[in-house]
Order: structure tokens, then C-alpha cells, then sequence
């Protein structure tokens, strides 16, 4: 057997179990080895009777004091009921529908049990495991892995297989970690921890395993992210002249701010160096990231190339348009723009200006990367709001010019240490400083007592000329209640609560024309309430709504609510925003009572890293990257940070890993990129 053999070369594997384990993705023994469990129990340590917890499932060893005693209740139901003792007391055991148990458990004889006490029938543990203590065997005394199952599969039945796949296998396992950085970071080898996650000896054993693993993983996935940027820089392109943005600034309608200033320079410097630009520029919302994009189109454009900039929505593409007509028509750049809902004429007319060039900047959703569009000249692309897109889709961007100069823009803060993860392929530009004249959001925390007083808020921003958006959890109820919707919380508002005021409603459930039909009315202030989903938490641009209501605010992450409350804030009037919500908890309390506390996007996105951990970047598929598996069962910090370094160390350009010696790492790079849906090529 070597490591891709299939499962029905093991024991007990015949083809109807091996169709089972394939809705595991479970084909090979490797597939068995990398199947981790999902938990663990600890079977390890045993309690004396006296100290066992109700509703806590230990293991403890007892002597059968009493002959077992089957009873039949009725057809289909007996009970098999036995007393044990320890020298700290006894217990009554009691099993249903196991009548061959009574010649299981002998009288006189000692064995080691694992179950819970009840929480209510006194001294009594319900249906727990046993093994005689002559004879231990493979459910007590151990760390029992517990694996994601399936219907027809059981834990004992995969706990036996992979004890087989690690038997016959382990040995073939690759090592894909050089010596030196396992040496270096004090890492145990491949076969020690895949042994060690599947049948760990200690809780110390589990936990090297697990670093191990977890390092792997990032080794791996940070030597992609290497490999693909040394791709696409190691690569000669024109540079740029970029002494043509005199009549840019002197066009703009206000000072940049310094930090504009900075990104602008950093994107002028890549344009210029010969290489393809691979920048992300990273702002709070509100910090002005168009400008930059805008003064990158302008460079482009003046080098004779065509610019692309793809919005996550058609809401933002439009508004984008507007923005870009505004900076950058007046200069005469011609701008069109090219979304699905195009009419057929008209996405005719935009598919041939592109194409012959006459459009010098594309702005537009998904509908860019479509296959028809051709440019004449693509020199620039810039993608809004990164993490909306995957990797995948700024690379089929990409791949319509020749290697032209990358921008992304993200207005979601990723604390420092997970942006290096996550764009560690692209150089980073941050917009660290606000427009001049801001005044940050009065952010407060309300309950239900509060509603009345929040009512007389709403109308008197209302009364004042200025527009409140009201944010729900949900677009319908939901059967339990719980959470207000989007639905009837705008119906109720318009009939019974506001009815003297415009009341609209903006849902992901919508259709394309009604969605923008609404946002389009608050735009223009035909609409004073705007009830919402998250739909409007990225970049919609209002400047004279002030208020922002969010319901359930609890049911939010501090980052999206940190978004959404960027939705206010964006004119010259001081802005609100409330957060409903009637938890207890402590911890969510604590959550938002730091939102109140800051309009810092970074240091919110630090508390939220700090409180929730890593697996709301990571566990989400929003960021575009292929789905760690162990590192988001136990992420830690400094086993990141490390990891990266050393894939630091060994990819330095493109060739870095042709040695044969690194080949299973290449091999692993590939299957995780390919597999997810980033491609290498
Ligand atoms: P972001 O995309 O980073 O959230 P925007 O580019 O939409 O921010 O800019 C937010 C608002 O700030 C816009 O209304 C824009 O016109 C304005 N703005 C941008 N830069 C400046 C500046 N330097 N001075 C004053 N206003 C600015
Ligand atoms: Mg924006």
C-alpha cells in the first residue's frame, strides 16, 4: 500500500463503505491522513467517582458490584441496569436496548468506564463506553479523536481506518518543511504529527502536532502568495512617464490630504519602475481611496493606455462612474461605463469603444472579466474592495492585458499581521488620515427603553433636512422573532411610526433595477428612511444622511459594523450612529462599547482580531483565499508570523522553488491554489 491507495485496500473496506467515505472526500490513505479531527476527547485522565460532574463526560474506573439486571419495558425499549463502585463511592450504570450487555459486564470485575453523571437522576451515568481494565482497548484511557461525520460512517469506524492509513502510510508522507526551518522553529517531522493529530498520546503531543501542522499550512499558503507575486513582477514592462500629474491636482476641488499625497507617490514610483504595479491601497472609509485610483487612471491614460476599474456591485460601479466623470471628464479622459444591466445596444457601443480604445477608463462590475471584452490597451486595473473578489478574478483581469499594473482598494482593515497573510502577494499603500473638517461618528449604545427617544432622533434629523438609514440582520422574519427584518421593520416604520415621512427599502433579495431604483431615490432624497441590509455596507457614497440605526447590532462583527457606520459621516454635518441591542453578555457589551469608543477602522479591527480571533478573516470566504483547514481550527499568532518568515527565506523570485529537493512543496502550493480557486499560471 503507498499513500494513494485506495481506502478498499484497508481492512473492513468494502465498495459500499468506501462510497460512503467518498462523501467525505475520503478516496486514498492520504485522504485518511489528512482528514484531521474536528475534536478531541480526553479520555486520559481518571476521576474518582465521588468527583464526577453532571453532564460531563470523563473517564473513571470501577469495579461491578452487582449482577447485571435486564427488564424489559415493552416491545422495542429494555434497560440493563448495574451498580459499580470505587473506593470513593458507587454508581448505578444503566443501558438501554443492550440486552447481550449483561454478558458483557461481569460481576467481580474491574473495568474503566467513559460517560457523563446525569444531571438529574442522582448517582446514574447513562449508556457510557467500557473496556475491561485487564484488557484496555481503543474507547478509554486515550485522547479519542472526533472526527466530521457522515450518515453510515461512525467514529469508531474512522478512527479504525486512519490507525490502519497511518500503519501503512505515515512512512510515505512527504516532508515538505526544510530541515532547517523545522530545526529553526523547533517543528516536529511530518509522520510525528500527522500520528500525533490522529491519535495524540498527550495533550502536549496534540499541541506540537497541531503547531506543526498549522505552520505547514501557512508555509504553504504564504509560499503561493510568493510564488504569484514573484510571477507576476519578475516580468519587464514600459515604465511610465509620470510627470503629467501637475494638471491633475490643479484640477481636483480640494488639497489631497498628506497621506493621499504618500499613496499617490508610491503607485507613481511602481508605475514608473518597468515592473507591473501588484499595490493594495488600504483606507478607512472615507479616507479618499478614488482620488489615488483616479490620479492612477489619469498617469495611465496619459501614457496612452486604457484603465479598468471593477466595482463588487452595479450600485458602486454607477457610483464609481459618477465620481471618476467628476475628477477625471473635465480633464478629458473619456469615461464609460459597463455593467450586466447594460441595454444590448448599448453594451454594444461600450464593448466597441473598448476595444478600439476611444474608452481610455472601463468602469464596471464582473461583467469586465467577461469574455468579450477586449481592450486595445489595457495598462491598468484596479479592483474595488478587494475581498468581495477572489484572487481569481483580479488575475483573469489581469490576464486581459499584457501584465498590466495592478491596484486594489480595501476599505476593510485587516489588522497588520493578517494583512500580510492575506496580500502578502502585494505591496501595501495605507491611507492612514481623514479629509480635513471630519468630525467623527457619535456612536452610542441603546435598548429597547430607548426607542421612543431614538423615534424622536430619527424625525429630527428628518425635520433638519438630513436622511437616517435604519440597518436590519434579516431581509424576512425569521421563525423565532428574534431579529428585526428588513421587510415588515420598513413596513412598520412607514404605516405606523413615520407615516408623514419617505420610507424606502434596500434588500440583497431585490432585483438589480429595484435595488439601484431605491438607492438611486435616497441619493437624490426622495426617500428620508432608507431600511437596509448589510447590501449597503460597502461604499455607498450619501453625504446628507447623518444618522445610522442599527438593529440587533450584536449580530454583527465590530469590522462590518464599522463599515456600515461608515455610511454616515461623509458630508460636512456631525453625524449619529445607534446600536440597538438587548444582550446581557458581557463580551458583546464590551464589543460594542469599544465600536463607541473609536472611529480608528485599525485599531477596531485589532480589538475585533483580539476578541473574536482569526476565523472571522479567515474562516470566510470573503477574502478570496483557499480555505485553511487546521490553521482555522487553532490559529495563533506567532505560528503565522513565523511561517511567513521563513517562506520569506526560501521564495525570493520565481525560480525559488525548481530545486527537486522542494518539489513536494511546489506539488502542495499547486493543490492548494488549484483546488481553491486561485491559479499559478
Ligand atoms: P473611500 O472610498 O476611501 O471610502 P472616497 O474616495 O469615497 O472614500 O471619499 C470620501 C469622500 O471624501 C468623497 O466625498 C470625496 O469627495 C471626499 N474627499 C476625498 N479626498 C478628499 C480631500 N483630500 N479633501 C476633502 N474631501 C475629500
Ligand atoms: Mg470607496
Amino acid at each position: 500500500m503507498d499513500l494513494f491507495s485506495p481506502v478498499t485496500e484497508l481492512r473492513g473496506i468494502g465498495p459500499a463503505r468506501a462510497k460512503q467515505l467518498q462523501k467525505l472526500q475520503i478516496r486514498t490513505l492520504y485522504d485518511l491522513l489528512a482528514f484531521f479531527p474536528r475534536g478531541y476527547e480526553d479520555r486520559t485522565q481518571l476521576v474518582p467517582i465521588e468527583e464526577l460532574q453532571p453532564g460531563q463526560p470523563v473517564c473513571f474506573r470501577a469495579l461491578v458490584i452487582s449482577q447485571p439486571q435486564l427488564h424489559r419495558i415493552r416491545k422495542g425499549l429494555d434497560i440493563t441496569r448495574v451498580q459499580v463502585a470505587d473506593a470513593t463511592g458507587r454508581l448505578k450504570l444503566v443501558f438501554f436496548n443492550r440486552p447481550y450487555l449483561k454478558d458483557q459486564l461481569h460481576y467481580g470485575e474491574e473495568y474503566f468506564f467513559y460517560g457523563a453523571l446525569a444531571d438529574d437522576y442522582g448517582a446514574q451515568v447513562t449508556n457510557p463506553v467500557f473496556e475491561p481494565v485487564s484488557k484496555p482497548g481503543a474507547v478509554t484511557g486515550r485522547i479519542l479523536p472526533i472526527y466530521p461525520l457522515t450518515a453510515g460512517v461512525t467514529n469508531t469506524m474512522l478512527v479504525s481506518c486512519v490507525q490502519q492509513a497511518l500503519a501503512a502510510a505515515a512512512d510515505a508522507l512527504p516532508e515538505i518543511l526544510p530541515a532547517q526551518v523545522r530545526m529553526e522553529y523547533g517543528l516536529c517531522g511530518v509522520k510525528q504529527a500527522y500520528r500525533a493529530i490522529h491519535a495524540p498520546q498527550s495533550q502536549q503531543e496534540l499541541t506540537d502536532a497541531r503547531r506543526r501542522l498549522v505552520f505547514e499550512e501557512f508555509f504553504i499558503f504564504s509560499a503561493g502568495l510568493s510564488m504569484l507575486r514573484a510571477e507576476r513582477t519578475d516580468v519587464h514592462t514600459d515604465p511610465y512617464r509620470t510627470d503629467v500629474l501637475d494638471r491633475f491636482w490643479s484640477a481636483l476641488p480640494f488639497p489631497p490630504t498628506g497621506a493621499q499625497r504618500r499613496a499617490v507617490n508610491e503607485v507613481l514610483h511602481d508605475l514608473s519602475s518597468g515592473r507591473p504595479m501588484n499595490r493594495l491601497l488600504q483606507g478607512d472609509v472615507g479616507s479618499g481611496k478614488t482620488v489615488v485610483a483616479a490620479a492612477a487612471c489619469w498617469c495611465t491614460v496619459k501614457n496612452g493606455r486604457q484603465a479598468a476599474f471593477m466595482a463588487p456591485t452595479e450600485i458602486l460601479a454607477e457610483q464609481h462612474a459618477r465620481t471618476l466623470e467628476g475628477l477625471l471628464g473635465p480633464l478629458g479622459v473619456k469615461i464609460i461605463l459597463l455593467t450586466g444591466s447594460l441595454g444590448a445596444a448599448a453594451k454594444r457601443a461600450a464593448l466597441s469603444a473598448i476595444e478600439d480604445g476611444s474608452a481610455q477608463l472601463v468602469v464596471g462590475t464582473h461583467a469586465l472579466i467577461s469574455a468579450n471584452v477586449r481592450f486595445q490597451r489595457l495598462g491598468l486595473v484596479i479592483a474595488d474592495e478587494q475581498h468581495r473578489f477572489g484572487v481569481a478574478q483580479r488575475t483573469q483581469l489581469t490576464a486581459k492585458g499584457n501584465c498590466p499594473h495592478l491596484l486594489v482598494m480595501s476599505a476593510t482593515p485587516i489588522p497588520r499581521t493578517l494583512a500580510l497573510i492575506a496580500y502578502g502577494d502585494l505591496d501595501v499603500s495605507i491611507l492612514d488620515e481623514l479629509p480635513p473638517g471630519r468630525r467623527r461618528v457619535e456612536t452610542y449604545l441603546v435598548d429597547e427603553s430607548m426607542r421612543s427617544r431614538i423615534h424622536a432622533f430619527i424625525r429630527r434629523q428628518c425635520s433638519e433636512g438630513h436622511q437616517v438609514y435604519v440597518i436590519c440582520p434579516a431581509v424576512e422574519d425569521s421563525e423565532d422573532g428574534t431579529l428585526k427584518s428588513a421587510e415588515s421593520w420598513a413596513e412598520a416604520l412607514e404605516k405606523t411610526v413615520f407615516p408623514d415621512l419617505r420610507v424606502g427599502l434596500l434588500h440583497g433579495k431585490m432585483k438589480g433595477p429595484e435595488k439601484d431604483d431605491a438607492l438611486t431615490r435616497f441619493a437624490a432624497g426622495e426617500t428620508d428612511i432608507l431600511v437596509a441590509t448589510t447590501v449597503v455596507e460597502v461604499g455607498v457614497d450619501v453625504p446628507n444622511a447623518t444618522l445610522i440605526v442599527i438593529e440587533n447590532a450584536d449580530r454583527f462583527g465590530l469590522s462590518q459594523l464599522h463599515q456600515l457606520r461608515g455610511r454616515v459621516g461623509r458630508g460636512g454635518a456631525q453625524s449619529y450612529c445607534v446600536l440597538f441591542s438587548s444582550s446581557r453578555n458581557a463580551e458583546t457589551q464590551a464589543r460594542l462599547k469599544a465600536l463607541c469608543a473609536t472611529n480608528d477602522g485599525f485599531r477596531i479591527a485589532e480589538q475585533d482580531l483580539a476578541l473574536r480571533g482569526p476565523g472571522d478573516f479567515f474562516g470566510s470566504r470573503q477574502h478570496g483565499l483557499p480555505l485553511l483547514k487546521v490553521a482555522s481550527l487553532q490559529m495563533d499568532l506567532d505560528t503565522l508570523r513565523q511561517a511567513q518568515a521563513a517562506a520569506a527565506q526560501y521564495i525570493t523570485d520565481s525560480s525559488s522553488l525548481t530545486s527537486p529537493a522542494l518539489a513536494p512543496l511546489r506539488a502542495r502550493v499547486q493543490a492548494l491554489f488549484n483546488g481553491g480557486e486561485i491559479s499559478l499560471n
